[in-house]
């Protein structure tokens, strides 16, 4: 049964909004998507109803605000199959979350002249981590590169494997060519060598099921608000054996068990990660943001998507000078674009004032333009609560760009 699109759409304040006088064509979704109401009223109510500081409080509301919040830690961890509530750590994001793997790990599993392997398609968020860890430990980044059509050459990581690899980090799915790696090939690969996976999830969360335990990945990372919940709030998975065997990110409040001024004992997972005031408010309503997923179902999700994919490729291969960056079969909910020698700023402001949000540029993926030799594309992606419709706006607004600057 097909997905009750209108339905869905009233769940979404913002989707009834006006930009310039027209109704508001909101095709950036990789970047953030929109937030159904009941996301929005949990943080209300978390607010009005639950607020105190959690963990440390004997009082009524702390202990309902405890109890909301690792209440949230296992709804993340049934929605990702985790062995246990103990491996799921919030983060501010998926940023944050790569972040703590190449401190916490990096930090103390690597020396100088060990290897990361991370591929050619990442987000900077995946690269700039790496190199921060290189200018203080002295390990070496490897990068397993894409083939012209975007698809990741897996057969080249096997070879680049060395005794002196530490960690291979790749993303699920990629932010500017819609690539979906074959993760659980690259996770047996690296395993047959010993060597630890983290995967960047920020793309693939909002858009297809995942299951760390069937994918046996050590390290799997996403970000609430690409998955219809609020900023502020990600997600960092790890095998527990993992998360024991690397120190604490952050030092603070939470993470303690004991505090001398000679010494400090740390608290037990998942709490040894999570230094200060988590964001209970938001993970109750990433929470809630989940609940609603899976009430829409992932399947569903997944095929409502993959057929404006199909549609929007169709509808926009027929429009003179369309070049796609990112050709792979396998690939998630968003293209990326070029018409003739029309810059993305110049596309994405026409659009802009027909009221269809796009991002233009190189999506913190700059390697990828490097690759392709260009400064920037043109992304539109979707969520669960675009249209064809919407697409048809979207191909009439390009067109309307190209005769603009080739006529
Ligand atoms: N990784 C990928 C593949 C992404 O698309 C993004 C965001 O666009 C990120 C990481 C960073 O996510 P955040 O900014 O939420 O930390």
């Amino acid at each position: 049964m097909g997905l009750d699109i209108n339905k869905i759409r009233q769940d979404f304040p913002i989707l009834t909004k006006e930009i310039y006088k027209k109704p508001l064509v909101y095709l950036d979704n990789a970047a953030t998507t929109q937030k159904p109401l009941c996301v929005i009223e949990k943080i209300t109510e978390g607010y009005c109803n639950c607020n105190a500081n959690i963990h440390r409080g004997v009082h009524f509301l702390s202990q309902m605000a405890t109890e909301a919040h690792e209440a949230a830690r296992e709804n993340v961890r049934s929605f990702i199959n985790a062995a246990s509530a103990r491996e799921v750590i919030f983060t501010r994001g998926t940023t944050e979350a790569i972040n703590l793997v190449a401190s916490s790990f990096g930090d103390s599993q690597c020396s100088e002249g060990d290897e990361i392997i991370i591929s050619q398609m990442e987000h900077h968020s995946n690269i700039v981590p790496w190199q921060l860890l290189q200018s203080r430990k002295g390990t070496t980044l490897k990068v397993i590169p894409f083939d012209e059509n975007g698809i990741l050459k897996v057969e080249e990581l096997e070879k680049m494997i060395t005794p002196k690899t530490k960690l291979v980090s790749v993303t699920h799915a990629s932010n500017t060519l819609a690539t979906v790696n074959p993760i659980k090939e690259i996770i047996r690969i690296a395993h047959a060598h010993d060597v630890p996976v983290l995967v960047d999830g920020a793309q693939s969360i909002p858009h297809f099921s995942v299951d760390v335990q069937d994918l046996d990945v050590d390290f799997y990372v996403f970000s609430g608000h690409k998955v219809y919940g609020p900023t502020g709030i990600g997600v960092l998975y790890g095998k527990e054996r993992w998360l024991d065997a690397i120190p604490p990110y952050q030092g603070g409040g939470e993470m303690i068990k004991k505090v001398t001024f000679e010494k400090t004992t740390f608290n037990e997972l998942p709490f040894k990660f999570e230094a200060g005031t988590p964001d209970y408010i938001g993970s109750t309503a990433l929470s809630a943001a989940l609940d609603y997923v899976k009430g829409i179902g992932l399947e569903n999700i997944s095929k409502h998507e993959h057929e404006l994919l199909e549609y929007a490729r169709t509808r926009m291969a027929e429009i003179e000078g369309m070049r796609f960056i990112g050709n792979s079969p396998q690939r998630s909910g968003l293209v990326s674009f070029l018409v003739g020698d029309i810059h993305p700023y110049d596309m994405g402001s026409i659009l802009d004032k027909l009221g269809i949000a796009v991002r233009t540029g190189h999506h913190c993926a700059e390697p990828v333009m490097q690759a392709f030799g260009i400064e920037g594309t043109v992304r539109a992606s979707f969520a669960m609560y675009n249209t064809k419709e919407e697409i048809d706006t979207l191909v009439a607004g390009i067109e309307r760009a190209r005769k603009m600057f080739h006529h």
